[in-house]
């Protein structure tokens, strides 16, 4: 398969090392003059931009969180002035949205580093390629668009159509590529049923998601009968482009001139070393309207800096199934347990509570389990129980945007 554009791809680590550290520079520099959230935390901490001689210089800067991010919305992150930024998208998530401006030079750099990922997924001109992302929801569906255009591929814009038609449309255009969530192939694949994939033209199909399970992959690929790509993404970050799978499926390739990672132990925020896991930081190194220093992902991961065999030399990310402190993903959206806990108190004062992420049939759903210390509760009514349960569920999806699987436990007891 191809390399889009070798030099950065293929470059001699020294070299991308170099073109970081000066990128770096000039991010740190911007963000510390433009944007008070970035200078206050500099100052706080005692680090000037002008200190930083090395990449790992970077260690001594303060880490940013979603929740820095949300107490300055909604333009309190802009590097630029709003007239020099020509598109928001806002990042859905817990707390509120979370908007990320782009000048046309991001659209521009972004559709470069989408049409990267694409061509390593093996996407070319001869294509038809069906997006289903939800545009409004995600903002991976207009970059996948520009950057698959950008490479001269026929594109079938299907976001937001039922599964059903969904379906015809990838049987009627004989498309060749799929752009999509796990979950949207999944139910794709459902919706074809037990028809022969075989007459389909669907040959891969390209998987953008915060996280995802190996075996959710696989299914997709023995139903459909085709090679699936994972496009590693964040709704605060920019995708598709910030990491992807190559041809060798072993680890996504991060775009390094783009983006620089760090690996950090999540919990002191020390550096870990190479092939050890930890919290996945990034910080963008292009970024010109929201650029972000050192963000925490909340994704375990391991970075794996030998050269692969597609001939890339980009550090590949292995990302590691468990969880960092207190935080959860659910279909892209970042939790913490404070977060949650909040919204419970509202409703259940002092009752606590805890979090899982149940997997079922390729979805992702958050179970909220709450610990009530009141057994007359628990000897009422069942409906009563379940009106409860009920009223917590629309209280949760009105602040946090998701629905829940909510579980009243009786304190040190079974759950009801
Ligand atoms: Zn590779």
């Amino acid at each position: 398969m191809s390399i889009l554009d070798p030099k950065p791809e293929t470059a001699q680590r020294d070299d991308l090392r170099q073109i970081q550290l000066e990128r770096l520079q000039a991010t740190l520099n911007r963000a510390y003059r433009n944007v008070l959230l970035y200078r206050e935390k500099f100052n706080k901490a005692g680090v000037l931009p002008e200190q930083v001689r090395s990449l790992e210089d970077l260690a001594c800067f303060p880490r940013t969180t979603r929740e820095d991010l949300l107490a300055h919305q909604p333009f309190g992150l802009f590097a630029v002035p709003l007239h020099d930024v020509v598109r928001l998208h806002p990042a859905a998530g817990a707390g509120g949205p979370v908007v990320v401006g782009y000048t046309h030079n991001d659209i521009a750099v972004w559709t470069r580093m989408a049409a990267r990922a694409l061509t390593s997924a093996g996407v070319t001109k001869e294509d038809v390629v069906q997006i289903s992302l939800d545009y409004a929801q995600d903002a991976a569906g207009m970059g996948a668009q520009s950057a698959a255009e950008l490479l001269g591929a026929s594109v079938i814009p299907a976001s937001g159509l039922a599964p059903k038609r969904q379906a015809e449309l990838l049987k009627n255009y004989r498309v060749t590529v799929l752009i999509a969530t796990p979950n949207q192939a999944l139910h794709l694949a459902q919706t074809l049923g037990s028809e022969d994939p075989a007459p389909l033209s669907l040959r891969s199909a390209f998987l953008v998601a915060h996280a995802w399970t190996p075996d959710l992959h696989k299914e997709i690929e023995e139903r459909l009968q085709i090679k699936t790509y994972a496009s590693y993404g964040l709704s605060e970050m920019t995708e598709p482009g910030l990491a992807t799978e190559c041809g060798e499926h072993n680890g996504l390739h991060l775009s390094e001139d783009n983006f620089l990672a760090e690996i950090l132990d999540p919990e002191t925020g020390a550096p870990l070393a190479a092939g050890q896991a930890g919290e996945l930081t990034l910080t963008t190194l292009t970024r010109e309207a929201t650029p972000l220093i050192r963000y925490r992902t909340g994704c375990l991961a391991i970075l794996h800096p030998e050269p692969c065999a597609c001939g890339r030399t980009l550090q590949r990310i292995e990302l590691v199934s468990g969880r960092i402190d207190n935080i959860v993903t659910v279909e892209g959206v970042r939790l913490t347990l404070e977060q949650v806990q909040e919204v419970v108190n509202d409703l259940l004062p002092g009752a606590p509570c805890n979090l899982a992420v149940l997997q079922e049939d390729g979805a992702e759903t958050l179970e909220v389990r709450i610990a009530i210390d009141d057994p007359s509760l628990f000897a009422d009514q069942m409906k009563h129980m379940q009106a409860l349960r009920e009223h917590i569920k629309a209280h949760l999806f009105e602040h946090l945007g998701l629905w829940t699987v909510v579980r009243l436990v009786e304190q040190t007891r079974e759950e009801k």
